[in-house]
């Protein structure tokens, strides 16, 4: 699932990072690229619409942060509004405060409603809860056995009518299922009710009648994901016809294109509550519409790095000092680096704030990052006097043996600092002068 989308979007972002600043142009193409790689995805055309307008509006507008560069602002966005199509705020089961919590299941045939049943049964036991499992499907011959089996892997309870009993009622069978619980201290109901092929009447007056009679806490809408633009309009029809809660995706390992479960939650207005991923009892999760925008945008943790980065940026000081660093507005001293190096290190430890990059999880020089060291840098700048700081030049060998011994190190730590942080420091201002004119760079003045 997405792994088009997700092509398609890092492409667009990669477009992106060799740019200084976004222009009018730069964010039109951009628009027009999401809008294409949603559109391939299957992804409802209103929604379409809205997100890309959202996007352009928040690109062009003055929210622009300096403390991102023009592709890191267009993840943002993007993820920013994908979470808000994807239903915003994670939003948890809501129980009964007078057990039994009754959870009604609805949904076509074929959706994977009896699975879920199972799923969400051994899921709730692991939450200490003691479900059980209703068997209102009565119309498929096979599924009060199938839910029975479920009902047994999940170690949850069964509510079914007897084989050999006649096919019973199933209005009648979910009704006396609360009952059954509260005797038997269930404090969980789900109920399996019946799906058609197709939305129809019968179906619809059903599963109306279940929720009048049984008053459910959520009634869950269950679709499978891979039926694509379907799965919008089959929502609206549930959401019409029976009134729901939130909605559970099933099939998400499926290899379709995504757009259903994109487009889902913002067209009727509910929350994904659920997703199913797989046949097993367990490939089941609560959704969190955050998790699966980083997913599609596969940036991993990328985003944490973006958020921390604004949080600690401070976006005057860091201009002045790259200014200084390319060579204009007064010389690049100790003191800046310090400043630097702590805007850096509030993001959190610095082999993972390096850890967080793509790809850079498996980089050995990342793994190796030595703390210590840099916290032995950070001490032997500390040592220095203010005027040490601003201008290295001072630094004779009276001084740097004081310094060594306010830093508990040796003087020639305090050398090695010092020439590395010269060399380093011409380096940049030759790089200054070789680009001259560069937004933030004083080579040009
Ligand atoms: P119901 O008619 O709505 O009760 O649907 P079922 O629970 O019987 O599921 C229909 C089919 O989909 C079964 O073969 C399930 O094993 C399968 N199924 C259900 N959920 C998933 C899922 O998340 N992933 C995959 N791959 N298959 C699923």
């Amino acid at each position: 699932m997405f792994d088009t989308l997700q092509d398609r979007l890092a492409a667009t972002f990669k477009s992106l990072r060799s740019k200084g600043r976004l222009t009018d142009a730069d964010i039109d193409a951009t628009a027009r690229e999401i809008r294409i790689a949603l559109l391939e995805a299957d992804v409802n055309l209103s929604v379409v619409k809205e997100f890309v307008s959202r996007i352009k509006e928040r690109a062009s507008g003055a929210e622009l942060s300096r403390a991102l560069n023009p592709s890191q602002q267009i993840i943002k966005i993007v993820n920013d509004e994908l979470v808000s199509i994807l239903g915003g705020e994670t939003r948890l089961l809501r129980y009964a405060k007078q057990p039994p919590t009754i959870i009604m299941l609805a949904g076509l045939q074929g959706a994977g409603k009896t699975t879920l049943a199972g799923k969400l049964g051994a899921w709730l036991k692991e939450q200490g809860h003691s479900p059980l499992l209703v068997a209102a499907d009565l119309q498929r011959p096979q599924a009060v056995e199938q839910l029975r089996v479920m009902a047994e892997r999940a170690k949850a309870g069964i509510y079914a009518p007897q084989p050999g009993n006649g096919v019973g009622d199933p209005i009648q069978v979910a009704q006396n299922s609360i009952d059954y619980a509260k005797h038997h201290l269930f404090d969980v109901v789900i109920i399996d009710t019946a799906g058609r092929l197709g939305v129809d009447t019968e179906m619809m007056r059903q599963a109306q009648m279940i929720k009048a009679l049984t008053k459910p806490d959520e009634t869950l809408f269950v679709v499978d994901a891979m039926i694509g633009q379907d799965a919008v309009n089959t929502a609206l029809a549930f959401e019409q016809g029976v009134g729901i809660d939130g909605v559970v995706l099933t099939k998400l390992d499926g290899d379709a294109r995504g757009g259903a479960a994109l487009s889902i939650a913002r067209v009727i207005g509910k929350p994904i509550m659920f997703a199913s991923n797989g046949e097993k009892l367990t490939d089941f999760d609560i959704f969190h519409p955050d998790r699966m925008a980083s997913r599609i945008l596969g940036m991993g943790d990328m985003l944490t790095l973006i958020e921390q980065a604004e949080k600690a940026f401070d976006a005057e000081e860091s201009a002045k000092a790259a200014e200084k660093l390319m060579g204009g507005g007064g010389q690049f001293g100790l003191d800046d680096f310090l400043a630097q190096m702590q805007q850096i290190r509030k993001m959190g430890p610095l082999s993972k704030v390096f850890g967080m990059l793509p790809g850079a999880s498996n980089m050995k020089a990342i793994s190796e990052i030595d703390e210590k060291q840099v916290d032995r840098v950070e001490a032997i700048i500390r040592s220095m006097t203010p005027a040490e700081r601003a201008d290295v030049g001072i630094l004779n060998g009276s001084r740097r043996a004081r310094i060594a011994r306010g830093a508990g190190v040796e003087v020639r730590d305090v050398n090695e600092l010092v020439n590395r942080f010269v060399e380093a420091r011409k380096m940049m201002q030759s790089m200054g002068q070789m680009m001259p004119g560069m937004p933030g760079m004083g080579g040009g003045r």
